[in-house]
């Protein structure tokens, strides 16, 4: 196979080479299980790095986000809040407590929930005698929701936020990074997120309760005793020293990572954005600062000359090169139909007419060019 011809991914795996020092580690000292010198130094790290001032590691961002409801009292007949344009993992923990989703569209600015049509969501919701237990705000592709004016509504009415920071681990608002805003965050170390610890996760918050209780929770809720004794439901939720320790070698260059895949984005949009018919997500003011996990733009085939996001999907395919349609709205998903959302048609209009480039931070130069030049062989047709 020629290098030409080598399949170019949406968001692959970049390891630094210090993992393996860490693994070693635990295996020289037989630290193989669900705790130990990485995950404490992983949490460390992340604290570190974000200003979070407490960090339990876990199994997955959607453990993390199951445990920030269970801590918030979150039970069955419930409603919470959620962000409608997402991956169903910001909304799945929901339902495993028996709650039910009650879903918000978004705003065309950062592409988040949309502040207004929270507010709508509460009033109506309290007009039904029915106070929201919490708000599920994610930050989509890394790029920070309106954080001042949804954080204002959520203090207003008193209802807790749960910030799913999975795909903006690294962006900030006003200098402050998404996850340390709400009540609770939660990241994901997934393998095809800006970092990764093979499949991870982690839980912040500025309450210490909050962590301590969530790592108690994770670890099978095992009371003070020689014996095992509970008086909790207990989860096994707790990160893998071992999966720690390639995520501390990962923390070692996340900053290098994001500003790679910035230079992703502003090369894209450099080349393409001169293209009519074609927007890209972008931050909305100086205040924002988006890690640009994913480059993502929207194609509007009434400028394009009928050219559609799938249209361009397709053809990029033969080549080998991977996109992606943009998340499609959990009110508009088979198992999310029969739940409240409060919409205007924005995320639908996204998904339709939305795509993800290759943003990998180990992709070449010699592969953006390749996605650039098939853009634009396209769109020139
Ligand atoms: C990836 C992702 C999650 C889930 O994280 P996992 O670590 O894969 O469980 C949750 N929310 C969003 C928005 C995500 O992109």
């Amino acid at each position: 196979m020629t290098q030409s011809s080598e399949k170019i991914w949406l968001s692959s795996p970049h390891m630094s080479g210090n993992e393996m020092k860490y693994i070693d580690e635990a295996f020289a000292h037989n630290h193989v299980f669900p705790l130990g010198p990485n995950v404490n130094g992983l949490e460390n790290d992340i604290k570190a790095f974000t200003g979070a001032a407490n960090c339990t590691c876990l199994a997955s961002g959607t453990s993390a986000i199951h445990l920030a409801l269970i801590l918030l009292g979150v039970e069955r007949g419930d409603e919470v809040l959620c962000s409608s344009f997402t991956f169903s993992a910001s909304a799945n923990p929901i339902v495993y407590q028996g709650a039910i989703p009650v879903f918000i569209d978004s705003e065309t600015a950062t592409w988040n929930m949309s502040p207004e049509l929270l507010e709508t969501a509460i009033k109506d919701r309290l007009s039904k005698g029915k106070k929201p237990k919490a708000i599920i705000l994610v930050h989509l592709y890394g790029m920070p929701a309106q954080l001042d004016k949804l954080m204002q509504i959520a203090e207003k009415y008193e209802i807790p936020v749960i910030e799913d920071a999975a795909e903006s681990v690294g962006s900030t608002f006003d200098g402050r990074h998404t996850g340390t805003f709400g009540e609770m965050g939660i990241f994901s170390f997934n393998g095809n997120k800006i970092i990764t610890t093979s499949g991870g996760g982690a839980l912040v918050s500025a309450k210490e309760e909050y962590c301590r209780k969530a790592l108690f929770l994770a670890t099978q809720a095992r009371d003070s005793a020689p014996h095992y004794q509970h008086s909790h439901i207990g989860y096994n939720y707790r990160m893998s020293n071992i999966c720690a320790g390639i995520g501390r070698g990962q923390m070692e260059v996340i900053s290098q990572r994001i500003s790679k895949r910035r230079e992703n984005y502003f090369f894209y949009r450099e080349h393409l954005g001169g293209i009519e018919g074609i927007t890209f997500q972008s931050e909305p003011s100086d205040r924002y600062f988006s890690n640009h996990w994913l480059t993502t733009l929207l194609i509007d085939p009434a400028k394009t000359g009928g050219i559609s996001r799938e249209n361009i999907r397709l053809a990029f395919e033969k080549p080998g090169i991977e996109t992606r349609p943009l998340w499609k709205a959990m009110h508009l998903q088979p198992v999310f139909a029969q739940y409240p959302a409060y919409t205007d048609g924005t995320a639908e209009h996204m998904f339709d007419i939305g795509l993800c480039l290759p943003s990998s931070s180990n992709i070449t130069d010699e592969e953006r060019q390749r996605v650039v030049d098939e853009m634009k062989n396209l769109m020139t047709k």
